[in-house]
C-alpha cells in the first residue's frame, strides 16, 4: 500500500519493468511523469540502477469527500509594505504596526520588536495594544517582557481572526511588492525579518505548535537565488536542489529550503494564555474612530489592527487580498510543504492538510467560493496522484532492484 493512500483507493500497481522503464525516463530526460520530449531508454533493463531515495516521501490523498472545513481570510497587505511608526494623536503616541499581508505570522515578532523599540523611547511604560491577531499578540507579549503593563483591546480574539486562517508556513513572502517600497522600509523589513526568524526558534515544540520542516518548490525551468534569498540568506538555510532521481515530483528542478511552519490554531491559543498569564486583560471591544484611542486611560496605543486600519486611520493603501483554503484531514505522515510553481500550495499541519492556492487583490468576501474550491482540490488531486503513481514506481523498481 502506498503511504497516505487508503487500501482501495491507492493508484494501480506498477509491474516492475513498467516501472524501471519510469524510471529510465528519469535518468534520460530528468523528469518524472510523462515530460513531453523526455527520451525513453530502449532497453529498460539497460537503464541505470535506481538509488533508494534517502528520504520518505508520501503523497496527500486529496479528494473532494476528504475535504474537512473551507475557511476564506483577508490578507492586510500594502504594495508599499506594512506600517511601523509612531504617530501623535493630539498627545498621545500611537505606534503603528500593522499591513503584514500575506506574511503576517512570519512577521509578527519582528515588528512587533521594532513596535517595542518604540515605544521604549518614550517614557511610557504602560501601553494598549489594538488588535489580538498574530501581530497584537506577539506585540503584547514581547512588551510585558520587558516591563510594560499591557491591556489588549480587539474586536474579534482567537480562533475568530485573520491570523487562525493563515496557512503558517514561516516565510517572509507577499509582503510588499518590489517596486513599490522605500530603502528605509527595506532596511525595517530585513531587521524585522531577523527578529522575527530568531523569536520563532524558540517557540518550537508542540505547546506552540511550531515546528521546522522541509519545503520543496518545483519548477519547469531551473530555479536562481530570488532577490530575498539573496538580501537575507540566513533566514533561508538549507537550500539544496534536488536531483531528479531523489524525489517524486513531477517536475524537472526540485529546490528545498528548510523553514517552520506554525499550526495557528495550536499557536495563537498558546499566546492568548501566555498574555493573560502574564496579567493582561483582554478587552473585547470595537473602536470606531482615532477619538476612542486617544481616550483610554493607557498613555501609549499600539495599533495592531490588520485590515482594520484602513477604516480606523484611513489607510487607503491597506487592501484585501482574498485567500481561500481547502483542508483535508491531517495525515501524519506528510513531513513538508509543497509549492508545484502553480499558485497552488500543501502545508501539513496537525488539524488538518491545508491545500491553497488563491490570492485575489481588492476581493472583500469571506463566503466560500464554490469554483476555487473545485480549482484548489482538483488541482491537488492530479498533482499527488502524479506524485503517488511515481513512489509506486520507484517502490516497484527498488523491488526489481533487490532481485537482480
Ligand atoms: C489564506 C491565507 C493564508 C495565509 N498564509 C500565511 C502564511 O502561510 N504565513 C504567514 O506568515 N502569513 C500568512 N497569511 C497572512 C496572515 O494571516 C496575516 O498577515 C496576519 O494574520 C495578519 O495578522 P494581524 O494580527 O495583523 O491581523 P488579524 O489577525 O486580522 O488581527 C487583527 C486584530 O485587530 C482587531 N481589530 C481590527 N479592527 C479593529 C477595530 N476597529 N477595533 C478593535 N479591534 C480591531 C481584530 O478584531 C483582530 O483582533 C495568510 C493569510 C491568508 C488569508
Amino acid at each position: 500500500m502506498i503511504r497516505g493512500f487508503p487500501a482501495g483507493s491507492a493508484p494501480r500497481q506498477i509491474p516492475r519493468r513498467e516501472a524501471v522503464r519510469r524510471l529510465g525516463i528519469v535518468a534520460a530526460g530528468g523528469v518524472f511523469g510523462g515530460c513531453a520530449g523526455a527520451s525513453v531508454a530502449s532497453d529498460p533493463l539497460a537503464a541505470p540502477a535506481v538509488r533508494p531515495w534517502t528520504r520518505d516521501w508520501a503523497a496527500v490523498h486529496v479528494a473532494p469527500e476528504l475535504v474537512t472545513r473551507t475557511i476564506v481570510g483577508l490578507r492586510p497587505y500594502r504594495s508599499s509594505g506594512f506600517v511601523l511608526r509612531t504617530e501623535m494623536h493630539d498627545d498621545k503616541p500611537v505606534v503603528h504596526n500593522y499591513g503584514h499581508g500575506g506574511g503576517g505570522i512570519t512577521m509578527s515578532w519582528g515588528t512587533a520588536h521594532l513596535a517595542m523599540e518604540e515605544a521604549l523611547s518614550t517614557e511610557h511604560r504602560e501601553a494598549a495594544v489594538i488588535g489580538c491577531g498574530a501581530v497584537g499578540l506577539a506585540t503584547a507579549r514581547l512588551f510585558q517582557r520587558h516591563g510594560f503593563k499591557v491591556r489588549m483591546y480587539a474586536r474579534d480574539l482567537p480562533p475568530e481572526t485573520t491570523s487562525n486562517i493563515a496557512a503558517g508556513q514561516w516565510s517572509p513572502f507577499s509582503v510588499f511588492s518590489a517596486g513599490s517600497v522605500t530603502d528605509a522600509f527595506m532596511s525595517q523589513f530585513r531587521r524585522a525579518a531577523r527578529l522575527a526568524y530568531r523569536h520563532y526558534q524558540d517557540l518550537v515544540g508542540p505547546d506552540y505548535g511550531v515546528s521546522w520542516i522541509d519545503n520543496f518548490s518545483l519548477s519547469s525551468s531551473p530555479i536562481g537565488a530570488g532577490a530575498l534569498e539573496r538580501e537575507i540568506p540566513d533566514v533561508f538555510p538549507g537550500i539544496r536542489d534536488l536531483a531528479p532521481d531523489e524525489h517524486p515530483f513531477p517536475a524537472p528542478y526540485v529546490r528545498r529550503v528548510v523553514t517552520m511552519i506554525v499550526e495557528t490554531s495550536t499557536y495563537l491559543r498558546a499566546m492568548e494564555r501566555d498574555v493573560r498569564l502574564a496579567g493582561a486583560d483582554i478587552v473585547v471591544r470595537e473602536f470606531v474612530d482615532v477619538a476612542e484611542l486617544v481616550a483610554l486611560p493607557e498613555p501609549i496605543v499600539i495599533n495592531c489592527t490588520g485590515l482594520g486600519a484602513r477604516q480606523l486611520f484611513g489607510d487607503e493603501d491597506l487592501v484585501p487580498v482574498r485567500g481561500q483554503l481547502e483542508v483535508v484531514r491531517p495525515q501524519t505522515e506528510i513531513d513538508y510543504i509543497l509549492l508545484p510553481g502553480n499558485g497552488l500550495y500543501m502545508m501539513p499541519r496537525r488539524d488538518g492538510i491545508v491545500l491553497g492556492g488563491s490570492f485575489e487583490n481588492g476581493n472583500w468576501s469571506l463566503e466560500p467560493d464554490p469554483a476555487t474550491s473545485r480549482r484548489i482540490v482538483s488541482g491537488h488531486v492530479e498533482l499527488f496522484g502524479q506524485i503517488a503513481e511515481n513512489i509506486a514506481a520507484h517502490q516497484a523498481a527498488i523491488g526489481a532492484d533487490a532481485t537482480w
